[in-house]
């Protein structure tokens, strides 16, 4: 199977220019590759300058707004995006749940994402861990909110698809003290994260949506987490385009 490797470039680079060359920097290596799947999350501000052109590299955005259209100043739609290529939407990172968005809001930009036909990489991780694997229980409630009331059809391919990313937001690079998980605590999660899904999406997408890992990946441990995970969400180091590449190298040569 593929595996799918996620870059999330935040509110970065500050230029076109710098956003240009890193881009020409990853596809250059991806265009080698054919066992991964890239995805490159610019800021909206670059998306229509950045042409993919080759069949394993897509362009997924950060966010999307819940509402179709409409007086919503400053807000991007669905269709937009799709209109400029986009496959993918990031929706629930931990760095916007911070900013405020709640599940009910992440549960409507799902919904919308999934309509318009977006892939979703739905992103959910606990803020700590607790030696009772309480955090578990958080997880559960972040994907039963998420998901609610979303018609199955919208969970197999080809009219959408889901992704779940699991970042322990401990764990992301910008946290105090970040420190990344291991790969078989994040296993565990995503045995769970499956296990929990059949009732919600059925079981055959259950068994098949990729769970992937996210915070602090690199090149020195990104292969323990593809052993049993579908893919990795990659921030700080999806801004340098050799580190990243050494990483997609990796996932490549993945049995
Ligand atoms: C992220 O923000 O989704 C992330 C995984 O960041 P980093 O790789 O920098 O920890």
């Amino acid at each position: 199977m593929m595996k799918i490797i996620i870059a999330n470039w935040k509110m970065n680079p500050q230029t076109l220019r710098e956003a240009r060359n890193i881009f020409q920097g990853i596809k250059k290596t991806a265009k080698k590759l054919k066992k991964v799947e890239t995805i490159i999350c610019p800021p909206f501000a670059y998306i229509s300058n950045l042409k993919p052109q080759i069949p394993n590299l897509k362009i997924g955005s950060q966010n999307v707004f819940y509402e179709e259209r409409g007086a919503f100043t400053g807000e991007i739609s669905v269709w937009m995006l799709k209109d400029l290529g986009v496959r993918y939407a990031i929706i629930g990172h931990s760095e916007r749940r911070a900013l405020g968005e709640t599940n009910e809001m992440i549960n409507k930009k799902i919904k919308t994402a999934l309509k318009a036909g977006l892939k979703v990489i739905f992103c959910v991780g606990e803020n700590e861990r607790d030696f009772e694997d309480k955090y578990f229980n958080f997880i559960k409630n972040e994907i039963d909110e998420g998901l609610k009331g979303i018609p199955r059809k919208f969970f197999s391919p080809p009219t959408g698809g889901l992704i779940i990313a699991y970042e322990p937001v401990w764990a992301i690079s910008s946290a105090k003290n970040a420190q990344p998980d291991t790969p078989e605590s994040a296993f565990r999660m995503a045995v769970f994260i499956r296990r929990m899904l059949m009732p919600i999406i059925g079981s055959e997408p259950a068994r098949k949506i990729p769970i992937l890992y996210g915070g602090s990946v690199g090149p020195e441990n990104v292969a323990g987490f593809l052993q049993d995970m579908q893919g990795a969400l990659v921030g700080s180091k999806s801004l340098n385009p050799k580190d990243f590449g050494e990483i997609l190298k990796i996932a490549n040569g993945i049995k």
